[in-house]
């Protein structure tokens, strides 16, 4: 069991508060596909002859593709590797693209599952956000992808920026769980250096982000996913019943996955490694039949890192007997760390794991840094 991930180097603008890799220039398009096509036959060998379970489209954003494009890198992939027939295949998608002919052109491709990025509903904040879509689009794109029959969909919302107040935050909450999408992610704003937001603040044209608020959001966020029935599976995603992320899923429990494309990260149980991130010494590369990646051999000290951070952001906990086979006794060094979590009501341990309490929820990040061995 494997997945692919394929991204799409290009956005119709820069939103202010993002660090992903993106051209707002189209010019390199045709090359750039032209280069993914050929990565996935350069990497054909990187997953083993695992099976394909779920194929992620993220960016960038890839609803700028045309369906036959989609269609090109899809068929691509299942020439060399075994997809299997029941695979997850999503699509990140920005609203202002979803009209009734794009997603004329993606019924025809094998694209099953969307993620749109709605983030408010709000044009005040989206205008603060430099996104390109309108809050009415939010709406009515996923009422569109739902009346195409793509059922599947999951959104993104931020909380926890300073034009959010907390009744805007229950406005966006019920607006979300009114659209009946089954799952939904949502984010805290934070501050990457070399954005746009960084730059605001730095130069007092934008207040810095306020940790009280953003905490008290996610409480909000919390409680209102509970009321509505969520399954809160991971720090930042929830769904009904059985609807996980199979593609995000599988990252979260060490699957092993291929990265195509400008700055995509690749992982097969023994080493990282991470596409250059520019589109033109991506493509000069490719066209050499060699990979432009740094590649990090995982040290023992790596892994077990890896699986605490991951792990422990789940519903389905740090499991000890998973510590172990990372390395022998590791689980009793772990407790030993984790008293003061577990007298602080953070953590809880169960059938031979830990898991994160609602409390412990908050402070996530911290508490498996303060786990790392
Ligand atoms: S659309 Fe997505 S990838 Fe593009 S700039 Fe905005 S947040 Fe970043």
């Amino acid at each position: 069991m494997a997945g692919i991930y394929i991204h799409i180097p290009f956005c119709k603008q820069a939103c202010h508060y993002c660090d992903f890799h993106f051209s707002t220039s189209l010019t390199y398009k045709d090359d750039l596909l032209n280069a993914l096509r050929q990565e996935i036959h350069l990497q054909k060998d990187f997953l083993d002859s695992e099976t394909i379970e779920t194929i992620y489209f993220g960016g960038g954003t890839p609803s700028l593709l045309e369906g036959e494009e989609i269609n090109q890198l899809i068929n691509t992939i299942t020439d060399l590797h075994g997809v299997s027939s029941a695979a997850e295949i999503t699509l990140e998608a920005n609203p202002d693209d979803l009209d009734q002919k794009k997603l004329k052109e993606l019924k025809q491709t094998p694209v099953n599952r969307f993620s749109i990025g709605i983030q408010s509903f709000f044009d005040d904040d989206l205008t603060w956000m430099n996104r390109a879509h309108r809050s009415n689009e939010a709406e009515s794109s996923v009422k569109r992808a739902q009346d195409a029959g793509f059922e599947n969909i999951t959104v993104d919302l931020i909380y926890g920026y300073p034009l959010l107040t907390d009744q805007k935050w229950k406005h966006n909450l019920d607006k979300v769980f009114n659209l009946q999408v089954p799952h939904i992610s949502a984010y805290s704003m934070t501050v990457e250096p070399r954005t746009a937001l960084a730059s605001l603040i730095k130069n007092k044209k934008q207040q810095p982000m306020n940790e009280e608020q953003s905490s008290e959001q996610f409480t909000q966020l919390m409680e209102a996913m509970q009321a509505q029935g969520f399954e809160h599976y991971e720090i930042s995603n929830f769904c009904r019943p059985g609807h996980y992320s199979r593609h995000n899923t599988n990252y979260w429990k060490g699957v092993k996955y291929l990265g195509i494309g400008p700055s995509a990260h690749s992982y097969n149980g023994e080493k990282r490694q991470w596409n250059i991130a520019n589109n033109a010494k991506y493509i000069q590369a490719i066209e050499k039949k060699t990979i432009p990646a740094e590649i990090e051999i995982l040290t023992e000290e790596n892994r077990l890192n890896e699986y605490i951070m991951t792990s422990l952001r789940t519903q389905w906990g740090l499991k000890l007997e998973q510590l172990n086979m990372i390395a022998k006794g590791a689980s009793d060094s772990l407790l030993k760390e984790a008293e003061e979590f577990l007298e602080k009501g953070w953590i809880v341990q169960k059938d031979q794991a830990i898991y994160l309490t609602q409390a412990g929820k908050l402070y996530a990040d911290h508490i498996a840094s303060d786990l790392f061995f």
